[in-house]
This record gives C-alpha cells, structure tokens and sequence, in this order.
C-alpha cells in the first residue's frame, strides 16, 4: 500500500511550524470530515458547524495576525489548509470547502482598521462563514460587466441586483459584495461591501445549484432586493477600489488553489498504483502490464515537474513576491496537470473509476472545475500574455 500519511511532507518549502500545522488540518480531514461527507452528501451541503470545528483545531484564518483573531502565521499556512483538501479524498466532495479566506484577506489588505477588528475574529472563530461575490448571471470573466449596484442614501448604501455561483451559499453569513458605485459622476466604479446576512432584509439564498460534482459544498445564486447597509460597510472606506480589493486576494486564491491541484494528483497516483497493485486481468496484476506502469510514470514524471514549479512559486509568495502573471501560470498549469493525470489515473481504475464509490471518481469530476473558477484558463492566459 501507498504510504499515504507521507503525502506533503518534507518539503524545501516548509519550515517544522508549517509541519505541525499540517498535522493538525490532516487529523481535522481525518477524523471530522471523512467519517461524515458521504452523509452530507445526501442533504447536499456539509454543516456551518464544521466551520466551528475548524476554529476549535486552530486551523481558519491561520495566516491572519493574531491581534485579529487569527493563527498568526504566514501565507504557506494558509496554502496547507488549501492543499489538504486535495490530499484527502474528501476534499472534493467539499469544493470550495473551508477556504473561504479569500474574505478576510480582502479585509486584511484592504479593509480599514475598524473593519478588521470588527470582522476577522468572527471568521476566525468560525461563526461567520465569509466569500467574495463577483460573478453574477451576465458577469463572470468580464467583472466590469456586474449590473448589481450600490446606492448612496443618507448613512447608508442600498443594494440591488443578484450574484451567482457562490460557493458555500446555503451557508454564507457574510458576503463581500462587488458592486457599482455613482462615484465622482462615474457610475460605472466598482466598490465592495460587507454584507451581513442576519437581521438584513431583502437577501434571497436560493436552493443549491445542482452542479456536476455530486458533492456537499453548495453554491447559490443570492439575490439583493434593497438591501440596506451602512456607509461603514464600504470595503477601505474608498468607492471605486473594489476591482482592486477583490483581484489582490484572488492571486493569493489561485496559488493556493494550484497548490490544491497537484496535492490532489499526488493523492489520485497514490490511489491508483493501490487500486491496479490488488486489481488483476489476464492472470496478472494490472499495475503489471508495461502500459499501466508507462502511464503511471508519466503521471509521476508530471507532478515531479507541477511540484516543482509549484514549490518554487510558494517561496515567492511567502516573500511577497509573486507576480500576478506568476499565480496565474501556476493556476493555469496545474489545473490542466489536473485534468491530465484525473483522466488517466480513473482510466486505469476501468469501470469501478466510474462508481461514485470511488474517491478517483468524484475527484476527477470536480477537477474540471479549477480551469473554470478563480478565472478560467483563457482568462489565466490572457494575465500572463500581459506580462510578455
Ligand atoms: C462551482 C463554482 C463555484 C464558484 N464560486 C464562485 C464564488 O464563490 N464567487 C464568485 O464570485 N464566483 C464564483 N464562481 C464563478 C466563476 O468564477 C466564473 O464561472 C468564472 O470566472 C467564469 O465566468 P463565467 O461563468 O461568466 O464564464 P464566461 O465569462 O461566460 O466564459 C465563457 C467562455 O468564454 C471564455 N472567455 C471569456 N472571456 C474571454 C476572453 N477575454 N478571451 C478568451 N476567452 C474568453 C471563457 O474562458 C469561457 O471559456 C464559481 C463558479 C463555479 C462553477
């Protein structure tokens, strides 16, 4: 058997406080998520209580300073709780599952002093379940197209419009609106909002999306029906930097995000020479016949390669100096390794890689979705071709 307890370990990258962690969000996988998500499965969303587990462990919030609520750790800290959702076989049943940092890390480089002091230990202790909403039905890759719009009133601002494909959204409690702002006669800015869910009218959470992934992390459409909130809620206290907010958190997302891709082809070949080692056909174990082990050692010579250049890009990012066009190289190739080594990988499981009961089944489906979410592929080459 593979040693799958090894997966992620004894990295150049990381330094022993990184290691610990690491331990602490695989025993959180091990022992809270993979005994229940087959059962969430079924209602279709994991509980918000789970994100409240994730505090108790120690694990939400982890790279944000202490002083508001946070683990007090760096950027990798982060990327580990990203990337051990692709080591588990859980993982992908949560989808976006736990990371929905991307909120605070809005708040934390862009938000004023009294908005993180107010806001960051509510995520961090996993009351308050935080996502950026960007996308709406006309509006995904074309941010500038959004129709949902923010009007100035007195103290207040007055939301109107609809976004879609919220990840976690029967759950969210707080989402950072994207939004347009009449700003200095512009009425095409774009601002950000903090929007709480409780006690505020007007929000409509629909049902679920029914999604391609059989999974248990949910994403909604969310609509805005005059939706009062107050003036302080403006992200920064600036109209006209939402774009800015939102895209400086995303290339963080996309690292991580990539990171996630090739921790999960790591777990998928791990998975697969277990799978064709016991499995047998023409008298001989199928992990025998020189195509399973040509294909395999394809798929290791691949990751060996994903890793690398993952792992280089992580030492920038811990050093605050990774381009834009850099997270979206890594996004764009390891979401495309994904997809190669998913397909060979339930390739070489036959027909039982096509059974819901086997994690390589669900894993592959829900890998189709990095070349689409966080900025589709196109959209990572178009970043990088504006580097050239
Ligand atoms: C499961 C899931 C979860 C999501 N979670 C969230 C979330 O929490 N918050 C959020 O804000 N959004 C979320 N999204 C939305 C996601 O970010 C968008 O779907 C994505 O950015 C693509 O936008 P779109 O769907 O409008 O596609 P479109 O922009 O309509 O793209 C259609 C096609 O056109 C291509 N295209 C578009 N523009 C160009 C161009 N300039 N050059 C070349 N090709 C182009 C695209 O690459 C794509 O192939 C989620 C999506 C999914 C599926």
């Amino acid at each position: 058997m593979s040693d799958l307890a090894s997966l992620g370990y004894n990295r150049e990258v990381f330094q022993p406080e990184h290691e610990a962690f690491r331990e602490v969000v695989r025993r959180f996988f091990q022992q809270e998520v993979e005994p229940n998500y087959r059962r969430w499965e079924k209602d279709g969303f994991f509980p918000a209580a789970l994100f409240k587990t994730a505090a108790e462990y120690g694990i939400l919030c982890s790279g944000i300073p202490e002083e508001y609520g946070g683990g007090g750790g760096d950027l990798l800290h982060q990327v580990i709780l990203h990337e051990e959702h692709g080591f588990s076989a859980s993982g992908a049943s949560l989808e976006a599952g736990l990371c929905t940092e991307l909120a605070s890390y809005v708040l934390l480089d862009g938000g004023t002093e009294e908005q993180k002091k107010e806001w960051l230990p509510f995520f961090a202790s996993g009351k308050g379940i935080a996502e950026v909403g960007l996308s709406e039905p006309g509006a995904g890759s074309d941010a500038r197209a959004i129709k949902t719009f923010a009007r100035r009133d007195g103290d207040d601002y007055v939301i109107n419009g609809s976004k879609m494909w919220m990840s976690n959204g029967p759950l969210i409690s707080v989402l950072f609106v994207v939004a347009k702002t009449e700003t200095e006669g512009n009425s095409e800015a774009i601002s950000m909002f903090i929007v709480p869910f409780e006690e505020t009218k007007g929000i409509t959470v629909s049902k679920p999306t029914p999604l391609m992934t059989k999974g248990c992390g949910g994403v909604s459409e969310i609509f805005f029906d005059g939706v009062r909130i107050p003036a302080r809620n403006l992200v920064g206290g600036v109209e006209g930097r939402g774009l800015h907010c939102a895209m400086g958190s995303i290339a963080t997302a996309r690292i991580a995000t990539a990171a996630r891709c090739v921790a999960a082809c790591e777990l998928a070949m791990a998975l697969t020479i277990d799978y064709t080692k016991e499995r047998k056909a023409f008298g001989q174990r199928v992990f025998e016949f020189q195509n399973t082990q040509f294909k395999l050692a394809s798929v290791r010579a691949d990751i060996a390669a994903g890793r690398a250049l993952i792992d280089s890009y992580l030492k920038k990012l811990n050093k605050n100096q990774l381009g834009a066009d850099e997270s979206a190289i890594a996004k764009l190739w390891a979401s495309e390794l994904e997809a190669r080594v998913m397909d060979e990988c339930l390739q070489l499981h036959g027909g039982m890689g096509y059974s819901d009961e086997m994690p390589i089944s669900k894993m592959y489906s829900f890998a189709r979705v990095h070349r689409i979410f966080l900025g589709t592929s196109e959209i990572m080459r178009s970043t990088i071709a504006r580097s050239l």
